[in-house]
């Protein structure tokens, strides 16, 4: 690892870094380091770099953050996706507002929802602590310039790219060189097609020299892909409300959602069971049926319409009504769901 230096790397991030709303000078505030980080989890850079502002106008500090209702913060989160990050980033927030922001990455990795990687950014990026946050990029490129033959994501890989980290940030000890190697990650060293040509470490990168960048890391092996079939239950009722109830277990634990079936069986037999733990008599009709993904899973979901009901048991079990423009912000799934259920009914489907 000896001939890569930190020099040339943190001379291409002065010229060619790009310009996000969170990239402020160091140290940075904690909680628009947590908020930017928590957001680019599972989001692209580009689409947080327009939603950033956006939530900070509407939760500009920790402590309003943590006095809002948990439903606020799902509703701020919108156009995201993965809803769970703003209820564990709700939670995260009222036990900082409570008892103060911890400054090391050990003790922030004890908060709700706070991995290894965003606790290291958080202690680097605003407390000045240089432990390495190690991510799929860093680890990437750590396998491309030492020809590591480790998939992606193996324990070895992550030692090893910790340690070359650490070995950077030795020489040239600033949080810059962790923002670097991400931004090196995210625009050059790819996980398809690498940009060597443009690469500050291309003569001392061994996977460039032999010729197949992309061979390294190793490919993941192939996973066995679960296809379950959820069942819906659309219910609609006079005055165009929708029934909806709230999920009490992950993956969408929280969500308000038409009345959901995510076990086994006949679906016929699973909207009826969701028909009758709703108080409706009407037997559901199937109206149609969607593919949705849930991080890594692909789900069928069957969707059954019901006639609306004389008296539903409502909060007691779960239960309410809403209009659909309340449902829409909060999930894709909603939206699907919304979708299927207007094209059915445009076509004249029962009932
Ligand atoms: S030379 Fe290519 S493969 Fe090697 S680190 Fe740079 S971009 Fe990645």
């Amino acid at each position: 690892m000896s001939s890569v230096e930190a020099g040339p790397l943190l001379a291409w991030f002065s010229q060619h870094r790009r310009r996000f709303p969170w990239r402020t000078p160091f140290p940075r505030d904690p909680y628009l380091v947590l908020v930017a980080e928590v957001m680019l989890q599972q989001t692209q850079a580009s689409r947080v770099a327009v939603l950033f502002p956006r939530f900070l106008e509407r939760f500009p500090t920790l402590d309003l953050l943590a006095a809002a209702s948990e439903d606020e913060v799902v509703a701020a989160f919108a156009g995201l996706g993965y809803y769970r990050r703003a209820r564990l980033l709700h939670r995260l927030a009222r036990e900082v507002a409570a008892r103060g922001w911890p400054r090391s990455s050990s003790e922030l990795v004890r908060l709700p929802g706070m991995g290894p990687y965003t606790a290291a950014a958080v202690a680097a990026f605003a407390f000045g602590e240089l432990t390495p946050p190690v991510d799929g990029n860093l680890c990437r490129i750590t396998a491309r310039l030492f020809a590591v033959n480790s998939v992606l994501r193996s324990p070895t890989l992550s030692a090893q790219a910790h340690a070359f980290a650490r070995k950077l940030v030795a020489t040239h000890p600033t949080p810059e060189i962790f923002e670097a190697l991400m931004e090196l990650g995210a625009t050059v060293c790819t996980p398809q097609q690498p940009q060597c040509a443009i690469c500050p470490w291309a003569t001392h990168c061994a996977a460039f020299r032999g010729g197949k960048p992309s061979a390294f890391p190793l490919p993941q092996p192939a996973r066995t892909k679960e296809t379950p079939t959820w069942v819906a239950l659309w219910v609609e009722n006079a005055a165009g409300e929708v029934l909806l109830r709230q999920l009490t277990e992950p993956p969408l634990l929280g969500l308000w959602l038409p009345p959901l079936h995510r076990g086994d069986g006949d679906p016929q037999y699973r909207a009826a069971i969701l028909a009758q733990e709703a108080g409706l008599v009407a037997n559901p009709s199937l109206v149609g049926s969607l593919r949705h993904h849930i991080t890594h899973r692909r789900i069928t979901v069957l969707l059954f319409r019901a006639a609306p009901p004389l008296g539903v048991r409502e909060e007691a079990n779960g239960f309410r009504w809403a209009s659909p423009s309340a449902l829409l912000p909060t999930s894709s799934l909603a939206e699907k769901l919304a979708r299927l259920a207007h094209r059915s009914r445009a076509k004249g489907e029962a009932p």
